[in-house]
């Protein structure tokens, strides 16, 4: 695997992150590990309720989504052929649908996340998502579904983790009021309009700012929705409104008490030629993505779905400073690590 560090940045960041030995011994972080065992479970039992199967994807291949905001992908020699570890599972979600309707995975993802999103408190080079993609479905349904996942997992770990809560000193009445509501929906404008009449200088059309992001989850009374990012802070795959051009039929769920974003989902591009369009827009050279091409080429259903990130949840249902806690073996930009 190619990866270059710079090595006073690993000392940095190193000196943040505790031995296995002393990070796994923590009763802390065993309370927070059958916490998300829980929250995994739950958001299993929900999914299967609902028609969905439980599939599992590779995490190596020819190709990986495009990423955003910095992440770069991480090579593997495949027998003479440059292979990717996949840093998202959206090919294989989409082209599932030929064999099931609804799917979901836990699925891993290797992202070799900028450097200064070590100290962000929300960013691992090695995740997981509880991924959902579902056919015929549209931004409402995939809106609707996410926010049941969330609900019901998280409604599992109050009924099952008290004791583990206790150990993290998280008080179940203010998680249970969080989810007592119906997340709200807000238009991506409309967040911007916020922010700006709140002094910060977020710009529009364009993606949230990591800084601006943190405060208006901090600011946050429960998880809510922000619906609509514009064309270009996305990847190809995020659909393009016809009644909006530039907008994406897209959304973020954001979590409370400075943690951030949750989950991303959207509608889909599913034609060909729309495709092939947004990969050109996007910079992207159709040419690589050749298996995925002959599958759309020949067919692929309409579908919306979402990504949770299982560490991102786990964080903030376990009240949490930092991601890296919400996992047995951490890793962070920079930072050598097992
Ligand atoms: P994305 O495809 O970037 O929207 O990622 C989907 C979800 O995965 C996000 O909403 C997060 O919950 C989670 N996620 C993305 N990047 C990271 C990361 N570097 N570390 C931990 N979780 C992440
Ligand atoms: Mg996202």
């Amino acid at each position: 695997m190619a990866m270059r560090i710079d090595q006073a940045l690993v000392v940095t960041a190193a000196d943040t992150l505790p031995s296995p030995r002393v990070h796994l011994g923590n009763p802390r972080t065993g309370a927070t590990l059958r916490i998300q065992q829980t929250l995994i479970a739950g958001a299993r039992e929900f999914l299967r309720a609902g028609g969905a199967v439980e599939m599992s994807h590779p995490i190596i291949g020819p190709v990986t989504d495009p990423g955003s905001r910095g992440a770069k992908q991480a090579d593997i020699d495949y027998y003479g052929h440059q292979y990717k570890l996949m840093t998202s599972a959206i090919l294989y979600k989409q082209a599932s649908l030929l064999a099931f309707d609804r799917i979901f995975l836990v699925a891993p993802n290797v992202r070799l996340e900028p450097i200064e999103t070590s100290s962000t408190h929300r960013h691992l080079t090695e995740f997981r998502q509880i991924d959902v993609e579902v056919a015929g479905a549209n931004r409402d349904d995939a809106m609707a579904l996410a926010e049941g996942v969330v609900r019901h997992a998280v409604t599992k770990v109050l009924v099952e983790c008290a004791a583990d809560l206790a150990i993290l000193d998280r008080d179940p009445a203010v998680l249970e009021a969080f989810i007592r509501e119906p997340f709200a929906r807000v238009p991506h404008g409309e967040v911007v309009r916020r922010l700006r009449s709140g002094g910060y200088p977020q710009a529009p059309g364009t993606e949230i700012e990591w800084e601006a992001e943190e405060l208006i989850s901090r600011d946050a009374s429960a998880p809510f929705f922000i619906a609509g990012y514009p064309k270009g802070s996305r990847g190809f795959y995020d659909k393009e409104s016809t009644a909006e051009p530039g907008t994406l039929l897209n959304f973020d769920l954001i979590a409370p008490e400075s943690c951030g974003e949750l989950c991303s989902g959207s509608e889909r591009e599913f034609e060909y030629a729309k495709i092939i369009t947004r990969m050109r827009e996007t910079g992207e050279n159709p040419s690589k993505y050749a298996w995925y091409l002959d599958v759309v080429r020949n067919g692929i259903p309409a579908s919306a779905g979402f990504g949770i990130g299982v560490e991102r949840l786990t964080r903030w249902v376990a009240g949490l400073d930092s991601v890296w806690q919400a996992t047995a073996f951490p890793k962070l930009a920079g930072v050598v690590s097992p």
